[in-house]
């Protein structure tokens, strides 16, 4: 029977990823911990494994060596401090989308809606809404997504975190906005154009759904567009909608919720220096 250290040592060394060895042996302690109950403690003080699954960890070396997100293969991924189940149905959380969420959270501090009602278009996982639910007491909170698969990904998390959020199967391009009388919408839609391909990374562009990522390249700002034409009806008014963005089009951006009636129309930056959120206020 091998014991944790030595499957540790084993494991790191099959990986043939181009990565950092710190971020895969930090890989393979939470893929060991998730998928086997092998924690970094027993990994440290050598512990043996009764019923050691070998094929299992085998077809997971496999999985990692051909660029699949761990966050996949483990089905989970951490939002604002709070697991999310993951499936290839839905993009994975990343942690510049928190700044949306902290966005919405100063928004409100300074103004004074008591349990807002929300909306979030394009929602996958659905960690936006549930954590905005969680951490604002938020009592009506949509997420609208166009995959069906997505949907049930998000309802998953709602028992997960036993929440309410009223997760609805709607395309935000042809369908109008589940209700409209929302004080906040938020989105992190897609907004990668087919010329950034090219400087993706094959986790990304192999695994993720191309549907929650890309836009075609004549037309990148579709998504916006959209939403601020249909949230200028569905807002009350001193509403805010606060949408993650590709860092090259901030300005097109703000322009598009400017010439739609938006004032307040403001950029926020990344921890690592990228225009990443528009905030605006009708
Ligand atoms: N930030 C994501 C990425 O770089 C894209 C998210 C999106 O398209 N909304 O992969």
């Amino acid at each position: 029977m091998p014991n944790s250290k030595e499957v540790f040592s084993w494991t790191v060394d099959q990986i043939t990823l181009d990565e950092h060895p710190e971020e895969i042996r930090s890989i393979i302690y939470l893929m060991l911990e998730k998928k086997f109950n092998i924690t970094k403690s027993n990994i440290i003080a050598a512990r043996d494994i009764p019923d050691f699954n070998q094929g299992e960890l085998h077809s997971i070396v496999k999985r990692i060596n051909k660029g699949e997100p761990i966050q996949y293969i483990i089905g989970t991924q951490e939002f604002y401090g709070r697991s999310f189940n993951v499936d290839p149905s839905v993009l994975i959380p990343r942690p510049e989308t928190e700044l949306l969420i902290s966005t919405v959270i100063d928004h409100l501090n300074m103004s004074r809606i008591d349990s807002p009602k929300i909306l979030d278009i394009g929602t996958g996982s659905g960690c936006i809404p549930i954590t905005l639910q969680l951490v604002l007491d938020a009592k009506d909170v949509t997420g609208i997504d166009i995959s069906e698969k997505a949907i049930a990904t998000a309802r998953s998390n709602n028992q997960l975190h036993n929440t309410q959020v009223n997760f609805q199967l709607a395309d935000v391009l042809n369908d109008p906005f589940p209700d409209n009388h929302y004080d906040i919408i938020v989105s992190n839609p897609p907004y990668v154009t087919e010329r950034e391909k090219s400087g993706m990374k094959i986790n990304v562009l192999n695994f993720e759904p191309h549907n929650a990522l890309f836009v075609p390249d004549n037309d990148p700002l579709l998504f916006y567009k959209v939403i601020a034409e249909k949230s200028k009806i569905c807002l009350n008014y001193g509403g805010i909608v606060v949408v993650e963005i590709n860092q090259l089009y901030a300005n097109d951006i703000e322009l598009i919720f400017m010439t739609n009636s938006f004032r307040f129309v403001q950029t926020i930056k990344d921890l690592s220096g990228k225009d990443r959120i528009v905030k605006a206020i009708l």
